[in-house]
């Protein structure tokens, strides 16, 4: 089959996957990545460059009579013409490549559909966002990084609150789990980690993807476990309640502050090197931009463009710290189900259903991949089985 040096992985043959069909969909995925990458790379210098920021800044500065709303229409706009440029990529990316491997049902009119609503979340949110920051930015040129950076906290706890109630909803429709005994199962498992959940909800996620999936929403007296109608219809009872022991692992370790602590560090190493180095890049890049000041939100493609820069560096260092997590939850679910086999199974299954790469190069997986391989994965939950004292 595989006649390339031997891995360690090769041991492992998943039920269930078309192995080449997994390896060119990983391909076609990464490929895709790359296009939207260099695509957004170059759009955002493309709106910078040749003043165009600035003009089209000017233009819509000039025909509203209130100043005050200038700098909120200008972000509208620019938040809308980005949706627009890169709406053919993305469509190709995530919806054409998921129909394409079967991994999809979505037809390209719901896909759009989800698109126009995300465009309407991003322009109310990212609005008065941008206008608030670029508005601390001119009054505290020497802090501003640490108001935004520090600002950002509390609206990421806020926002990870509110979405899975204000904004799930817009996508997907939710309801308590029909499966009475399975319900019961969750609610026992819950019990037995000492997670204290409201209710067991299943959610209509097959609208978007094949791919199955279980999550937890909500904090405090909304917290509720949700199953993707994806792992109800494929999975047995125990593999379902695997699945929701990992879940269960993630709550218990509190990986949701751990997270959000992690994104909060970075943002603000982020926000104080851009501090240092975008007002200079804002200066050396006027002739071309029109745009001689940080201050000035037409600086908004040259910040953009800092911004994906930095992503990149952080991106391996967020995806490890990630991967981390996620292999002390699968450790944590095989612990308290007792079942490491059943969690293997749960696992071999998402890797046929999702089309997982089963041994992906190694400087993907340090780049892009916020959980373990799945062979290591499942690898890891036999010989977890092997330990438990029983
Ligand atoms: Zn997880």
């Amino acid at each position: 089959m595989n006649s390339k040096k031997a891995q360690p992985e090769d041991d492992v043959a998943i039920p269930g996957l078309d192995v080449a069909k997994a390896k060119r969909y990983s391909r076609t995925k990464l490929a895709a990545l790359l296009l939207s990458t260099l695509w957004t790379l170059a759009r955002l210098a493309w709106f910078a460059s040749d003043r165009r920021a600035a003009r089209l800044q000017a233009s819509i500065a000039s025909g509203i009579p209130d100043r005050r709303l200038a700098a909120p229409a200008f972000f509208a706009a620019t938040t809308a013409l980005s949706w627009l440029s890169s709406l053919p990529v993305a469509y190709f990316g995530s919806h054409e490549v998921e129909r394409r491997f079967g991994l999809t049902k979505q037809s390209s009119r719901g896909w759009l559909g989800n698109q126009a609503k995300s465009l309407l979340l991003g322009v109310l949110l990212q609005t008065p966002l941008l206008t608030a920051a670029y508005a601390v930015i001119r009054r505290r040129p020497r802090d501003w990084w640490l108001i935004i950076a520090g600002a950002s906290v509390p609206l990421t706890v806020a926002l990870s609150n509110l979405a899975p109630v204000l904004l799930m909803p817009l996508f997907n429709r939710f309801q308590p789990l029909r499966d009475e005994a399975l319900a019961e199962r969750v609610r026992a498992l819950a019990a037995r980690s000492g997670v204290r959940i409201s209710d067991v909800y299943e959610m209509d996620m097959s609208r978007q993807s094949e791919k199955p999936n279980a999550m937890f929403t909500g904090l405090g007296n909304t917290k509720r476990i949700v199953l993707g109608d994806t792992l109800l219809a494929g999975f047995p009872p125990d593999e379902v309640e695997a699945v929701v022991a990992h879940e269960l692992g993630h709550q218990v370790h509190g990986d949701i502050w751990r997270l959000i602590g992690f994104g909060a560090g970075a943002g603000f190493g982020m926000a104080w090197l851009l501090s240092r180095i975008a007002p200079l890049a804002v200066r050396r890049t006027s002739e071309q931009t029109g745009v001689s000041e940080l201050a000035d939100e037409a600086s908004l493609p040259v910040l953009a463009l800092l911004m994906t820069a930095m992503g990149f560096v952080l991106m391996p260092m967020q995806v490890a710290f990630s991967r981390a997590i996620e292999r002390r939850a699968d450790r944590f679910a095989v612990e308290l189900t007792r079942n490491g086999e059943a969690y293997a199974r749960a696992m071999e299954g998402l890797a046929a259903q999702s089309l997982a790469d089963p041994d992906p190069p190694r400087p993907v997986v340090v780049m892009l991949y916020s959980h373990p391989p799945i062979v290591e994965r499942i690898r890891a939950a036999r010989d977890a089985t092997a330990q438990i004292p029983q």
